[in-house]
Parts: C-alpha cells; sequence; structure tokens
C-alpha cells in the first residue's frame, strides 16, 4: 500500500497492532507452504506426544484433507482449549530450556498457524481417560470444546488448506505432486524412528490416500528394514554400516557405494537425535567422505543417524526446523568424515556385472521376456559350482573353450618394454610367463574357486580393457582408469610423507596464461613444490614448468598448469587446503597415466593388478568411472537365463 505524497496522517494514527488471525497467518507463511508442511507438522506432535504408532489420511494430495491419528499421550480437555493458541506450547517453560530442547516441536506455532489458514478438528482422549473431547477452528474462529467417543489418542484433522488465502492456494501443484511430497515427508520422518537393535523403539506408520493404502511400516522394522521398504531391495543390499562415536556423540546408519550417487540429494538422509535435518554442514561432510570416489556433481546416497547432546546443537534457527546449528563444528567435521569415509571405502565399488546387463538391455529397448524364452536346461554337469571350466589334468579341456574361442588378442611380450612399466620405482615387476591356457598352472580344481592370485592369462581387447579370470566369475579391467587411480594413491602418499620425488624436465615447459593466473600461481609456488610441481613465473604472462612429481607418466605439463590454476582460482583456496590437493593430484593423475591404446604386456599387466591390490583402493578411478566391472556367476546366469 504506497501513501499518496501529498496524504496526511489520519486522526489516530496510522499504526494498529495486527489481528490474532492475521498474524498467525503470517507466521502460517512461514511454516505452512504445502499440504506436506502439515503433514510434517502434525507427525512432529505425535511423536512429541510419544506416539508408537500413526496413522496418515490424505484426500486428493492433503489438499482437500490431512488426518493424522496417534496412539500418544493425548490432551485433556483445559489444554484442548490452549492447543490452537499462538504460543502455547508443553515443551518450554523458560528461556534455560531453550538450550537443551528434546522435542521436535517448541514453538507452540504449528497448530495455530493451521487453524488460520483451514478448517481444523482436534480430537484427543488422554491415557486413562474415559472419553475424549473435541475442539475446532477455522480460519481462527474458535468452537467450542466438546465431548468425544474415541480410542486414546490424538486425531488432528486439516481441510481445505487455504480456504481463505487464494494467493496461497495457487501454489499448490497437482494431486499428484503434493500426495508424493507428503509421502515423502512421512517416509522421511519413518527412517529417522526405526526400531533399536532389540527390535524395540521403534513409530509404526501408515499412510492412506483416498482410502487406499499407499505406504506403511511396522514399529519393529529397523533402520535398514525401512530403507529397504522405501527404496527396494538393490539399494539396501548394498549399504554399508557406519558406526562411531566420539565422546558423546555418536554417529551410525549405512551409507551406499558410490555408483548410487543421483543429481538430487533426496536419498541423502540425516537424522539428529530422530530429527530429519536438512544442514550444509552435514551435506558437506558426506561429500568430503566421497571425494575422489564420486563423480562430480552427483549426491552421494547416506541414511545416518547423528547423536549428540541436545546441549551442543541449536535448534532454534529456522521455524520449519530443519536446519540447525551444530556447535563445536570443527572437530566435528573431522571426526565425522573420517568414520564415514571409512565406511565408503568398504562399500562395494566394482560396477556388477548385473546393473549392467541391465542397463544394456534397456538400451537396446527390447527387454527380454523371460517367460517365453525356452528353459535352457540344468547346468552342465561338472560346471555347477564356478563357471569357470576347471582344469582336467593339465590339458583343460574346458578351458580351451575360453583360451581358445573368447581371446580376442593374446598379449605379446611388448618389444623394448621396460618390465617395470608400472611396477613402483625399484620394485621391477615379475609376472610368471605367459602360460597360454586357463589352469594350466594345475592348481587344484578347489582353489580356483577361493584363491585369487592375479595371474593371468589376461586378455586385453582394444588396448584398453583387460579381461580376466576371477574365481567366481570374470572381471573387465579399464586399464587407464585403474592406473589413475594408482598414480593418485601413490602420489598422495608420497604428499602426505612430504617426499615427492620430482622429475626435472631439461628444459622448461612454458605455458602462456593471463596476468592474474601467473600471480595465483606465484602466490603458491610453494604450496605447488610441496606436490612435485615446480612452477616459476617467467615474465608477468609466463610460467615456466620446471619439475613435475616422477609418478606422472607422459606428463602434459600445459595442461597440468592449467588445471592448477583452475581448481585454485574456482575454490579460492590454497593449494595446501586439503580438498584443492586432492583435486589438483586427482586432476594431475588424470593428465598422465597410461592412456587407453596402450598395448600390455604380460608382466606390466600384473604389475598393475598387484599394485592395485597392494594398494587396496582399486575400485575407482578418481573421477569414479569404475575401474573394474565384474560379472559373477550369479549375474551370467541371469544373463542366460538360467535362474
Ligand atoms: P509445539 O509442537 O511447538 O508445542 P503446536 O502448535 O504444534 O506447537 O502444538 C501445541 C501443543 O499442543 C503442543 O505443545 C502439545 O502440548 C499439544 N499437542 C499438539 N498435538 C498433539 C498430539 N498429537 N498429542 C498430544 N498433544 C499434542
Ligand atoms: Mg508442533
Amino acid at each position: 500500500m504506497r501513501e499518496a505524497a501529498n496524504e496526511t496522517v489520519p486522526e489516530g494514527g496510522r499504526i494498529a497492532v495486527l489481528s490474532e488471525v492475521v498474524r498467525n497467518q503470517i507466521a502460517a507463511g512461514e511454516v505452512i507452504e504445502r499440504p506436506a508442511s502439515v503433514v510434517r507438522e502434525l507427525l512432529d506432535n505425535a511423536i512429541d506426544a510419544g506416539a508408537s504408532r500413526i496413522q496418515v489420511d490424505l484426500e486428493e494430495g492433503g489438499m482437500r484433507m490431512v488426518r493424522v491419528t496417534d496412539d500418544g499421550l493425548g490432551m485433556i480437555p483445559e489444554d484442548l482449549g490452549l492447543a490452537f493458541e499462538a504460543h502455547a506450547t508443553s515443551k518450554l517453560r523458560t528461556p534455560e530450556d531453550l538450550d537443551h530442547i528434546a522435542s521436535l516441536g517448541f514453538r507452540g506455532e504449528a497448530l495455530a498457524s493451521m487453524a488460520s489458514v483451514a478448517r481444523c478438528s482436534i480430537r484427543s482422549r488422554p491415557r486413562g481417560a474415559d472419553v475424549g473431547a473435541e475442539i475446532t477452528e477455522e480460519g481462527g474462529r474458535r468452537g467450542k470444546i466438546t465431548p468425544a467417543g474415541m480410542p486414546e489418542g490424538t486425531i488432528v484433522e486439516v481441510r481445505d488448506l487455504f480456504f481463505n488465502t487464494p494467493a496461497r492456494r495457487r501454489f499448490l501443484k497437482r494431486e499428484q505432486t503434493e500426495l508424493s511430497r507428503c509421502t515423502e515427508i512421512v517416509q522421511r520422518v519413518a527412517l529417522a524412528h526405526p526400531a533399536d537393535e532389540t527390535g524395540q523403539g521403534g513409530i509404526g506408520f501408515v499412510v492412506m490416500h483416498g482410502g487406499r493404502r499407499v505406504f506403511d511400516v511396522e514399529p519393529g522394522m529397523d533402520l535398514l528394514a525401512r530403507i529397504r521398504r522405501v527404496f527396494g531391495d538393490e539399494l539396501a543390499s548394498e549399504l554399508e554400516p557406519v558406526e562411531a562415536s566420539m565422546g558423546s556423540t555418536r554417529i551410525t546408519g549405512y551409507v551406499a557405494p558410490p555408483r548410487f550417487g543421483r543429481r538430487d540429494a533426496r536419498r541423502q538422509m540425516w537424522f539428529l537425535n530422530g530429527r530429519p535435518m536438512k544442514d550444509k554442514v552435514l551435506t558437506r561432510v558426506l561429500k568430503d567422505a566421497y571425494r575422489g570416489v564420486l563423480i562430480d556433481g552427483l549426491q552421494p546416497v547416506g541414511f545416518l543417524q547423528l547423536w549428540m547432546d541436545p546441549e551442543s546443537v541449536d535448534v532454534n534457527v529456522h521455524p520449519a526446523k530443519s536446519e540447525v546449528r551444530l556447535r563445536d563444528e570443527r572437530s566435528l567435521f573431522g571426526f565425522l568424515v573420517n568414520a564415514l569415509k571409512e565406511a565408503v571405502m568398504r562399500t562395494n565399488m566394482a560396477t556388477p556385472g548385473e546393473s549392467m546387463i541391465d542397463r544394456l538391455r534397456r538400451r537396446e529397448g527390447r527387454p527380454m521376456q523371460r517367460e517365453t524364452l525356452p528353459d535352457p536346461g540344468p547346468r552342465s554337469a561338472g560346471a555347477a559350482g564356478a563357471w569357470i571350466p576347471r582344469p582336467e589334468g593339465s590339458s583343460g579341456a574346458g578351458s580351451g573353450a575360453v583360451g581358445e574361442g573368447y581371446i580376442v588378442r593374446e598379449v605379446p611380450p611388448r618389444e623394448g618394454a621396460p618390465s617395470g612399466a608400472f611396477g613402483a620405482p625399484g620394485s621391477p615387476a615379475e609376472g610368471p610367463a605367459f602360460e597360454g591356457a586357463l589352469g594350466s598352472d594345475g592348481a587344484p580344481a578347489d582353489q580356483w574357486a577361493t584363491v585369487d592370485d592375479l595371474r593371468g592369462p589376461y586378455i586385453q581387447v582394444d588396448r584398453t580393457y583387460i579381461l580376466r579370470a576371477v574365481p567366481d566369475g570374470f572381471e573387465i579391467i579399464d586399464q587407464h582408469a585403474l592406473h589413475e587411480r594408482l598414480t593418485f594413491e601413490e602420489l598422495r602418499r608420497e604428499v602426505k610423507a612430504g617426499k615427492v620425488e620430482v622429475q626435472r624436465l631439461l628444459t622448461p615447459e612454458l605455458v602462456d596464461l593471463t596476468q592474474a593466473d601467473v600471480q595465483l600461481i606465484t602466490v603458491h609456488q610453494d604450496a605447488l613444490r610441496r606436490i612435485g610441481l615446480e612452477l616459476e613465473p617467467f615474465g608477468d604472462k609466463t610460467v615456466a614448468v620446471h619439475g613435475l612429481p616422477a609418478r606422472i607418466r607422459r606428463p602434459d605439463p600445459e595442461a597440468i598448469v592449467r588445471d592448477v590454476v583452475d581448481v585454485i582460482a574456482r575454490t579460492g583456496k590454497a593449494p595446501d587446503a586439503e580438498d584443492v590437493q586432492e583435486e589438483v593430484l586427482h586432476r594431475t593423475s588424470c593428465r598422465s597415466s597410461i592412456m587407453a591404446g596402450d598395448t600390455l604386456d604380460e608382466s606390466s599387466i600384473r604389475a598393475l593388478l598387484e599394485r592395485a591390490r597392494d594398494a587396496g583402493m582399486d575400485q575407482t578411478c578418481p573421477h569414479a568411472r569404475p575401474t573394474r566391472v565384474k560379472f559373477t556367476l550369479a549375474d551370467l546366469e541371469k544373463a542366460f537365463h538360467r535362474t
């Protein structure tokens, strides 16, 4: 409302205190955005009331109605009379209470807000009472308290959301969209309240839409069972548990292998003392834990429960309450990143052949209908238990099929190739002579099923991929990706130990940059030297590259310098910062490894695989492309419809 320049102050002044309804509507603007916010607030209240079973009934995506029924503590009629009152709460009495809030609510705003923008009713029967009572409030108009017959617990009903604020109603989406937001909230909350190891303490949830059951979990289901119910078995069966504590702070939960990463963060959940939480610090913690194994731009998948003293957490930041402020962030941060990183590294990072087969099928656009295929018959005798043909005597009749039929190219020893093309300096690789046929070393059949000695034969396909039998199937290795990963790991280890081996260039390589970029390099010259990059300004628009880490094979100095500038400029941090350093090392190792296209001989391959095994972190390259894809017997059986 703009006032005209010539207007005068009216008698009685211009300022008036807003009516309570309007105040509550304004507050509602912050707390209640859509049916899903109603669902969340009502769930919070039911949980604060100690409910163990909660049912959510929805109509028209919650826009027509949200009703939450709980078996919690209940309210006596006197409390009912205050429930719709703004700033009326049972969860907070004194300012000191704000320092150790253990409940989900505490502002006493939610019900008042809802009642100002919808038609609401609360029915409640306290535990142990003979009858219940009901109160209604519609758009701020309160009704009388009347007796109501009902089971113990509370039923809150919110109808016709925004019936009196059409502008807000227009922001609502289609029924299906609002419904899925509501179910998502319930699922999130359900994940936040699993049963413990003994099957106790969990809350059961049921969601009905238009009388149809759309989601449920039983109180006795633990976190993993709930994740399985919400996200399916494929994810649940690959999750890696996390468990660590520091003082009174504890983290539990699960992280997924990096390949489950998604563009959105919807499968990234933090629960702080049982409260679903979106917090920038926690998001960063998870990102850090996946650094180096997750492709840029993807969000990791994890379900993490953080347990802390309520005193060390400030929840009074935003009315929507999904943000908190953690005290003592720094030590907490390190503890969490380490705990998570350990678990992430334990996840199964190989891309399973199974999911690859599925993807290929989908891409081909002709899903195979198993039912229509003829029965392939029982597996041939002798192959039971292992797909790899067993050596028979020393001739290996079965292995002939692999040795002759499938080998694309047997790798000849590379002429003049240094035997340690991949061996660590000073430890020339020694591979056994290429023996031609699988199992011809006469290993007993059983040994094949359990021991992976990294031995060949190897098959190099297109000078890019290496095929190799493993005890329970076979794997395909991307030689470039694997080498990249190794270079990175080894380089990082050298940097950590403070002794990077540097290869000095005979004639320095000159790289032209902008003046600002040259300055950037100059400022960080010492830090860069510590990671093996010896760079000197040469005039004001050129940098001279004098030395590079010796680990790096066939370095491209210009690309490396540009990468460094890029990373420093983008992050605005010194190359000493751990994340910057890691990224520089990633990029540098990518600029230097063997490329796809190198012919490798037997001993080089073996040396590469041994280095990978010794490094213990050989599953994905720094940018998280998989380094190997494994096909297990189960994958093959699935592919050939033998299951
Ligand atoms: P807050 O949860 O922040 O206290 P609300 O407006 O959500 O504010 O609720 C006001 C009060 O009503 C709560 O403090 C609580 O005492 C009571 N209440 C609300 N819902 C329930 C419920 N489902 N069972 C028992 N008491 C409830
Ligand atoms: Mg509340």
